[in-house]
């Protein structure tokens, strides 16, 4: 039988850099252009990697700057995150810096799995951050890094199944499930 793993994952980072394309692409597998500022979604979706099920809660969310405080939803039973900055706004990737920090603190010891996404990628003329930045700061976490655009599904695909592997990687190692 296959297993049935569960888990929630949150979407964090500074409003417009992509975050509710992102979730669409990857439940709908579709990218609209239209700017709609997100107050919080939801979605639930039965991802299925390899021979087993990953019931998947994916919190879309309204945007962070540095000076947000996160409730607790954002911390307590959350089992991975997104967090997303836009390679074309230094800015955006600086507010990760401090958003990185309040998780870490949040979670104690507890090893949550973090995938680092810079996305618009298809944007490179307008680049702010270089790819070798993100990857640094992934590697300074031990977390995972990828640059995206919402526009491509396969590569949408990759950061969700990555932290779908990463939470089922993490939850074998305790034994559970
Ligand atoms: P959010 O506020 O972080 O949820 O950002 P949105 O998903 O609402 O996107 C903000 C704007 O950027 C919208 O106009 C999107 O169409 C656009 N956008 C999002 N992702 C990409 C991307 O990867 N490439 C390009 N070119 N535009 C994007």
């Amino acid at each position: 039988l296959p297993t049935a793993a569960s888990g929630k994952v949150v979407i964090l980072g500074y409003r417009s850099v992509g975050k509710t394309s992102l979730a669409h692409q990857f439940v709908e597998g579709e990218f609209s252009e239209g700017y709609d500022p997100t107050v919080e979604n939801t979605y639930s979706k039965i991802v299925t990697l390899g021979k087993d099920e990953f019931h998947l809660h994916l919190v879309d969310t309204a945007g962070q700057d540095e000076y947000s405080i996160l409730p607790y939803s954002f911390i307590i039973g959350v089992h991975g995150y997104v967090l997303v900055y836009s390679v074309t706004s230094l800015h955006s990737f600086q507010v990760i810096e401090s958003l990185y920090q309040k998780l870490h603190e949040g979670h104690g010891k507890t090893r949550v799995p973090v995938v680092l996404v810079g996305n618009k990628a298809d944007l490179s003329p307008e680049r702010e951050v270089q790819a070798v930045e993100g990857k640094k700061l992934a590697e300074s976490w031990g977390a995972t890094f990828m640059e995206s655009s919402a526009r491509e599904n396969q590569l949408t695909q990759g950061i969700f199944t990555k932290v779908i592997q990463e939470i089922a990687r993490v939850e074998n190692s305790y034994g559970q499930e």
